[in-house]
């Protein structure tokens, strides 16, 4: 009887409570745009589609603050390297410092000359993580598997006895891998990465085009394919100028450790 008279009574919410209430809510997006706005990004893994990466650590404040102002987080990868001697490689280096990013650079062993030695240890100790894209760029699939380590793991020793740490991440030429290329690059001690943006850059003759499609393509937490080339070279800044005024941040995966599996 008591709850049937309760229900029946008018509610009354009289302006100043609606007031309360919206300064409450303006309160919290401030406090989330704030929040979020210096933090440095989250850390990021490889997604199990190997194609994308996955936020650790990433509470449901910082989610509220990226969605709120739009931030979303790209992993930059250039493949092929080197290219002239690392002359492009440079070049890139130089843009990635201006726009205060850091990148992957998968490279092919036999690409690398002892003219190229002075810029790998400039990748490498600048914040840049260096991945094996096999020994030859060769299709990996159909080769038996003494080849197949050579390409593989003979890569990742070269690199190795270059910059002084093992790579832990390898991209397979073309993209093309199988159950037996994935072992091979497991027993190396590397997680292969593909991605799920891709800039054309490798057919692709001018920077406008490269452009268009670099934004196309890019979502958030994408893994974002371009090459050592020219073209990507000279596009380049305007990719990533563009890229931040959409809200972009450019990350780099960690190293899944064993309590960080699913
Ligand atoms: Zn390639």
């Amino acid at each position: 009887m008591n709850l049937r008279k309760a229900l029946a009574k008018p509610i009354h919410i009289s302006v100043r409570h609606i007031a309360a209430a919206f300064g409450v809510m303006v309160l919290c997006a401030g406090f989330l745009l704030l929040a979020g706005a210096n933090l440095p990004p989250p850390r990021f893994v490889l997604n199990a589609d190997q194609k994308s990466v996955d936020p650790l650590d990433y509470p449901f404040w910082r989610e509220a603050s990226d969605k709120l102002v739009g931030r979303k987080y790209v992993v930059l990868t250039f493949d092929d390297g080197f290219y002239k001697d690392g002359v492009i490689d440079e070049s890139i280096l130089d843009v990635l410092r201006w726009h205060h990013a850091h990148a992957m650079f998968f490279l092919v062993c036999g690409h690398l000359n002892e003219a190229a030695d002075r810029v790998l240890s400039e990748i490498a100790n600048t914040g840049n993580i260096i991945g094996d894209h096999s020994y030859d760029h060769e299709h990996l699939n159909g080769l038996n598997l003494v080849d197949l380590q050579h390409q593989i793991e003979g890569c990742s020793t070269r690199i190795t006895s270059l910059t002084g740490h093992r790579p832990r991440f390898f991209r397979p030429p073309f993209g093309e891998t199988s159950p037996q290329v994935m072992q091979v690059a497991q027993s190396a001690g590397m997680e292969q990465m593909l991605w799920n943006a891709n800039s054309e850059d490798s057919w692709l003759k001018r920077p406008d085009q490269i452009l268009s499609w670099s934004l196309e393509q890019t979502e958030d937490r994408s893994i974002l394919l371009m090459h050592d080339r020219p073209a990507t070279a000279v596009a380049l800044d305007r990719v990533l100028t563009d890229l931040e005024q959409r809200g972009f941040r450019f990350v780099l995966p960690i190293e899944r450790s064993p309590a960080d599996h699913p």
